[in-house]
Parts: C-alpha cells; structure tokens; sequence
C-alpha cells in the first residue's frame, strides 16, 4: 500500500468572481521513503495540492472532488482530533520563509518542543526539550543554540530549525514548500544533503515543491509537473528531465527556460505569454495558446494523461507520436 494516493482530486477557491479550480482532477502516489517532487510555474495548483494532504487549506477553499487517502484511510472522514494527529505525526511541513513561519519572540528550542508537548501528552518539558536538542544537532546547529531566538540565526540555520520541528514528532511524510528558494547556491546544497541524509535516519518520504528543476532533478526519485491545476508529465526524475527525455512541450519549454552552464552561451527563450485565467472553462488544452507544436485538436479536446511507459505519463495529444522537439 502506497503512503499517500491523491485520487482524482479537485479544490476550488471561493472568489467574487466564482469558483476557480486551482487543481483540478489530479492524481499524486507518494511511496514511503520516496521523494517526489512537485514542479510548475506560480499559481500551478503545486501548493494548493501539496496542502490539500494535511487539510490545511484556506477558508475560502475546499476540496470538491476526488480524496487524499494517507495509509488507505480518506482524510475525508477524519475528525478534528484525527486531523490534528495527522498533522505533526504523520505528515509536517516546512514551510517556504522560515522567518516569517517562526514566532520571533519564543526561543527555538521551546518552538520545536512545543509540537511534542502537545503532540505526546505526558511528555515532560524536559524530555521535549532535551528532543529539541537533539533535533537541532541533526540538522547541524549546536544544541547550545536552543535558547537562541530566530533573529540570532542565518537564513541558512533558521530553515534548518523549520526542518528540525518538521521532524519533531517523527512524521512519515514531510512536506517541503520551496524550502531552499530564498538561500545562496551553497546553503542550498547543505539543505538538500541534509534531507538526503534525514530520509534514511528518520525514514522519512518527502514532497518537495520548487520552482528549480536541476534541485527536484538531482533530490527526486519521480516527478510530476502541474501546469494550471492539471497533471502535464509525470515519472521518474531522469524520464522526464533527463536529457531530450521530457514528453511534454511546456515541460521542455520549463526545461529550456535554464541556462545550461556546459553548452554555447545562448539567449534563453523562455515561454511566452501567460497561463490561462481559470476562472474562466477550459476548452482543449490548457497550454494550447502557449505551445508551438499545437495543433487543431489541442484547441478543441482536452487531452487525458495517459502511460507511455511503465512509469512515465503524459498529457499531450502528441504523446508517443514523433516530433521535432524544439
Ligand atoms: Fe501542445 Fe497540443 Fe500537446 Fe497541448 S496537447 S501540449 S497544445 S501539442
């Protein structure tokens, strides 16, 4: 059995407008101690997605369709408390700008201990905070820093304090919502190893959302690029961003939109244009009035995801027909 398996799943925001459908009929399998990162441009549905697993999505938006099953059970039926477990226990998540997510007047060591306080009645507050310790000396910063608060830490060191409470109550799934984005290259790297390293000590399983294809590249074993709330590509990291692997245009267009620091220096084209407004229907393919290779049945049918190899899926009228890839 799967860990995670988002079958089908729709969420839609209230606006004054309507509703719009930020993510719309998408399936996600998380396996335990796999990494699957999600990929897309801004306002794809990657994090409306990704926060749809523990519910903790916005008043204004809910799910109206399709179910998130964690461990076989549909989170659909839970109850509060139920939901409350799941959160911290079985799935965490670091959330993107680790200043702005910690509380700037409580020292660290008290903010990791607090969710095992509430989390594990009858745990003393020495034990969490001896846990805490331990915590920050995993993630690389001396327990003696436990006392410090969020403005005494880098950038660096306060997302590793977010990776250190997301890990506070042992979850089976962490949630990483673009945790690297706001950090140098270096910084970077250090975080990626860390949770490399992290997932075998705490088998753990993540889903990491980023913007950056070369991090899901090097960090993930599958993908599944979003593109306006649908499922485009998805597979194994080198199926689908693996040199002249990728299936769909707008994941090649993704692709080409990155320098390549080996080849010819050459004007990045970029894609043109704009995602669709999805509050208004959808007719054929959402990427039709972007991509170069569409043609009339693009403008008119939506095309399914379909399998063009064990592993590898597609949302394209052109999968697994012979094209020139621009
Ligand atoms: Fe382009 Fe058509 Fe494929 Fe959509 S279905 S990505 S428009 S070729």
């Amino acid at each position: 059995m799967s860990l995670l398996t988002v079958r089908d799943l729709s969420v839609q925001y209230g606006t004054v407008q309507g509703g719009v459908l930020a993510v719309d009929r998408v399936d996600l399998t998380i396996n335990r101690g796999e990494f699957v990162g999600l990929a897309g441009e801004s306002g794809c549905g990657k994090t409306t997605l990704a926060m749809s697993i523990p519910n903790l999505l916005p008043k204004y938006a809910s799910i109206v369709s399709g179910s998130v099953e964690f461990e076989g059970k549909d989170i659909a039926t839970f109850s509060e408390s139920e939901l409350n477990t799941l959160r911290w226990k079985d799935v965490s998540v670091i959330f993107q700008g680790a200043l702005n997510a910690l509380n700037p007047v409580q020292r660290i060591g008290d903010q990791i201990a607090e969710p095992i306080l509430i989390h594990e009645p009858g745990t003393s507050h020495d034990e969490a905070w001896r846990r805490a310790c331990e915590l920050l000396e995993a993630v690389g910063i001396p327990s003696a820093r436990a006392k410090s608060y969020p403005h005494e830490f880098s950038g660096g060191m306060r997302q590793r304090v977010m990776i250190a409470m997301s890990l506070a109550c042992k979850p089976k799934l962490v949630i990483a919502d673009e945790p690297i984005t706001a950090l140098d290259v270096m910084t970077q790297a250090q975080i990626l190893d860390l949770l490399r390293e992290l997932s075998t000590s705490f088998d753990l399983s993540l889903l990491l959302i980023s913007h950056d294809l070369s991090v899901l590249a090097e960090t993930c074993d599958r993908v599944q690029v979003m593109y306006a709330g649908r499922a485009a590509e998805a597979g194994t990291a080198s199926e689908v961003f693996g040199a002249g692997n990728a299936a769909h245009p707008y994941t090649r267009r993704l692709l080409n939109s990155y320098p390549n620091i080996n080849g010819e220096r050459v004007f990045i084209d970029g894609i043109p244009g704009y995602p669709p407004d999805l509050s208004q229907p959808q007719i054929g393919c959402r990427f039709a009035a972007r991509c170069s290779e569409a043609i009339d049945v693009c403008r008119t049918s939506e095309p399914d995801l379909v399998a063009i190899s064990a592993t590898h899926s597609v949302a394209c009228h052109l999968a697994g027909k012979s094209v020139t890839h621009g």
